[in-house]
């Protein structure tokens, strides 16, 4: 009989859009070609006030592409649970950013014992997480700019705090730096800043989003990108380069079309490409990632210099997203990488005792 996939997809983030359209190629891969034998679909939508949504209306959203009115809320829907649950042999949370790439529905699907795609709890959380995520890889020897950890009280509950950390800051990092919150994607919230009045406004603006906030030195480089698959022993894919004409990657750039260009493989010496698959591999067991994840890197042409940037335990998965795109000049193409990921979750799956 068919495995059952129960994919979740939309999410209470700011990336629920990108969220359906990863899940609208997911959910071609599996049925389409070898997989349509293999695999039943039991798609269930979570909406942006975190609601999830039954399996007829969720299919809705999968062929339309277009995220439910929040006053479509089917009022009597229940949080966190989805009439396809008794059914589900293996969870697929397509899920991107807070609320779905950070640990909290891998912590509700470990509890539900039944096996999902993608990191656990603390590979998830831990990749989510920018301060945590740069402890992991210090811990592991991955080089990397050097940051100052803030948190929210520092900046609005003391004001005599508050000017010590920023000259902490401007000690230790100097400008430009960027100041992110530590929990996001995207770019939300990110914001280069070159002087002490862009350093406080930023750092307002940041703890607007999070708790944890997380500023660093900022570099000039070139951005590579490595796709992992695997559990125990996961292997990196070719190397990807992102190009842009803006400041930075910032959340424009990454989804007006157009704007940013993909290149397949990146013109960098083989010697930097080894490198840089090596420090990928290093990363994703670093943060006890598993099925998937993309590693994130500058790279400072003049000196040669590898810095690991980030990694994203649920990268965005439509045709042509990074990921998916690796893999497929990788030799395995969408419906199979798809494939691999479900059969990866069976694997590791480890049964209640
Ligand atoms: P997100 O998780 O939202 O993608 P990132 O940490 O990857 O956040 O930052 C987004 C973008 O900001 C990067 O792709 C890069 O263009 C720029 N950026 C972030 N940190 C630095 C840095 N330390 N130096 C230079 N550019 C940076
Ligand atoms: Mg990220
Ligand atoms: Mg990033």
């Amino acid at each position: 009989s068919k495995v059952r996939v129960g994919l979740l997809f939309g999410g209470r983030s700011g990336e629920h859009e990108v969220s359906i359209n990863s899940a609208r190629a997911i959910a071609k891969a599996l049925s389409s070609g070898e997989n349509q034998q293999k695999y039943e679909l039991l798609p269930t939508y979570i909406q942006k006030d975190g609601r999830w949504l039954p399996q007829a209306v969720s299919q809705q959203v999968l062929d339309s592409g277009k995220p439910l009115p929040e006053s479509a809320s089917l009022a009597d829907a229940p949080y966190f649970a989805a009439d396809a649950a008794t059914q589900v042999d293996v969870w697929f949370p397509v899920l991107h950013g807070p609320n779905g790439e950070d640990g909290t529905i891998q912590g509700l699907l470990k509890l539900m014992q039944v096996p999902f795609v993608g990191s656990g709890v603390l590979g998830s959380a831990l990749g989510m997480d920018k301060i945590a995520m740069k402890m992991a890889f210090a811990q592991a020897g991955l080089p990397q700019v050097k940051y100052v950890a803030v948190t929210r009280s520092q900046i609005w509950s003391n004001p005599c705090v508050f000017p010590k950390v920023c000259d902490q800051i401007e000690a230790e990092l100097g400008y430009p730096c960027f100041v992110k919150p530590a929990n996001l994607g995207s770019s939300v919230g990110i914001s280069k800043v070159r002087s002490r009045s862009e350093l406080e406004t930023a750092l307002d603006n940041a703890a607007s989003y999070d708790r944890r906030i997380i500023v660093e030195a900022g570099v000039t480089a070139r951005e590579l990108e490595c796709a992992v698959l695997g559990n125990d022993e996961p292997k990196a894919s070719t190397i990807g380069e992102i190009s842009f004409q803006s400041d930075f990657y910032d959340y424009e750039t990454k989804y007006t079309e157009g704007v940013a260009d993909l290149a397949i493989p990146a013109p960098v010496p083989d010697a930097i490409a080894s490198q840089i698959q090596a420090c990928a591999i290093k990363a994703f067991l670093a943060v006890d990632a598993a099925g998937l994840a993309r590693v994130d890197f500058f790279y400072i042409e003049a000196t040669g210099e590898i810095l690991i940037n980030e990694i994203n335990t649920m990268p965005g998965f439509t045709a042509t997203s990074m990921y998916p795109m690796l893999w497929g000049h990788s030799g395995v193409p969408f419906p199979e990488l798809v494939d691999r990921l479900v059969q990866l979750a069976l694997e590791r799956h480890e049964p209640a005792r």
